[in-house]
């Protein structure tokens, strides 16, 4: 276990011993990280990596809308980025940003410039989590537009990954062990500004309407089965989505401790109020077991569950 008292490099940013994430994730849920460093700006995060003890965990975390920290918190040094990795530069239809930019920031400022990013619009997280999740929406997924990122070694080297070095897939990308993402680039079609305005707007409508977005979640909960978003057209096939699995198994609804599978949107795990990592765990648990054993399918996690559970 790495002590709270461990040599930890002199930085420039922030450094808090003990930090509980539950504040710093979506399903507000979480025990403490043993550090939690939030980098100044890149020369900050490169001697931090450089200088810190090799055997010690480090772990990238985003705003935390695609994870479930577990009680027992996460003997690593979280490391956040925040203000110093928040610009957004576009270049014709070229769009670059530090991976702590949010999403939504990224699409408005594309839009603003013309450029059809519209799809990331409605995902909460930061961009450096959506090339990690290659996240996506709506028939649009981060890897159809990347270009390139830029990511920091576990050793304090910055390089840049191409889409083959990440070889995206269906919610996920593969990374350097230890490596943080700092800056990404995308590029994206040229279309109207108010037209792109027009369609994010539509789609927050959208999420409102079909999605429990008032509640705290991390989004989908399992990946569908077939390795597709849900395009939102009328015409998009349901079999094998995650949702139809776990309706059909009798499980909208479903509760365990403050945990439960949203009446609205059945793949959506929420805290309703009180709930521990634990509760939302175990009830996840429970879905994929009552699901295979009604449909003969196993669902895997979307959501990223990290840390160790409460000691006894
Ligand atoms: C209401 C709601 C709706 C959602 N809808 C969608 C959706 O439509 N489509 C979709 O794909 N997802 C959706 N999500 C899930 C989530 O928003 C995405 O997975 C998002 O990309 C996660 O980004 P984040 O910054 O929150 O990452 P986190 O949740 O903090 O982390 C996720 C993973 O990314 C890694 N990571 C994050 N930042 C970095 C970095 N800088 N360097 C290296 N690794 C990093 C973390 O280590 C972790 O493994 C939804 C979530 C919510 C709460």
């Amino acid at each position: 276990m790495l002590k709270a008292a461990a040599r930890m490099p002199d930085v420039r940013g922030k450094l808090t011993a003990g930090r509980s994430l539950s504040e710093l994730t979506w399903l507000r849920v979480g025990g403490p990280a043993d550090w939690l460093f939030q980098p100044a700006d890149l020369e900050d995060l490169q001697l931090f990596l450089r200088e810190l003890d090799p055997q010690v965990e480090i772990f990238p975390m985003g705003v935390g809308s695609n994870l479930i920290v577990r009680d027992g918190g996460l003997r690593a040094v979280v490391i956040r980025l925040g203000r110093g990795f928040n610009s957004i530069d576009i270049d014709g239809s070229r769009v670059t940003a530090g991976a702590a930019a949010l999403d939504a920031h990224v699409a408005r400022k594309a839009a603003d410039a013309g450029v059809d990013l519209t799809f990331l619009r409605t995902i909460p997280g930061s961009i450096g989590g959506a090339v990690r999740m290659n996240a996506g929406c709506y028939g649009s997924y981060t890897a159809d537009v990347f270009r390139s990122a830029r990511a920091v070694t576990r050793d304090g080297q910055v390089v840049t990954l191409t889409a083959t070095d990440l070889n995206f897939r269906y919610r996920q990308s593969d990374l350097p062990d230890g490596a943080v993402i700092s800056e990404v680039t995308l590029e994206g079609p040229k279309g109207d500004p108010a037209t792109l305005h027009a369609r994010m707007d539509e789609q927050l409508a959208k999420r409102d309407q079909t999605q429990p977005t008032k509640d705290l979640s991390a989004g989908s909960t399992f990946r569908n089965p077939a390795g597709f978003s849900s395009t939102g057209q009328a015409d998009d096939v349901h079999d094998l989505k995650a949702w139809k699995l776990i309706d059909e198994a009798g499980l909208r609804g479903h509760t365990h401790g403050g945990a439960q599978m949203s009446e609205k949107h059945p793949n959506f795990l929420i805290n309703t109020g009180g709930a521990t990592a634990d509760d939302l765990e175990s009830l996840g648990e429970e879905v994929r077991k009552k699901v295979y054993d009604s449909s003969g399918i196993t669902l895997e996690w979307e959501i990223k569950r990290v840390g160790e559970p409460a000691a006894e």
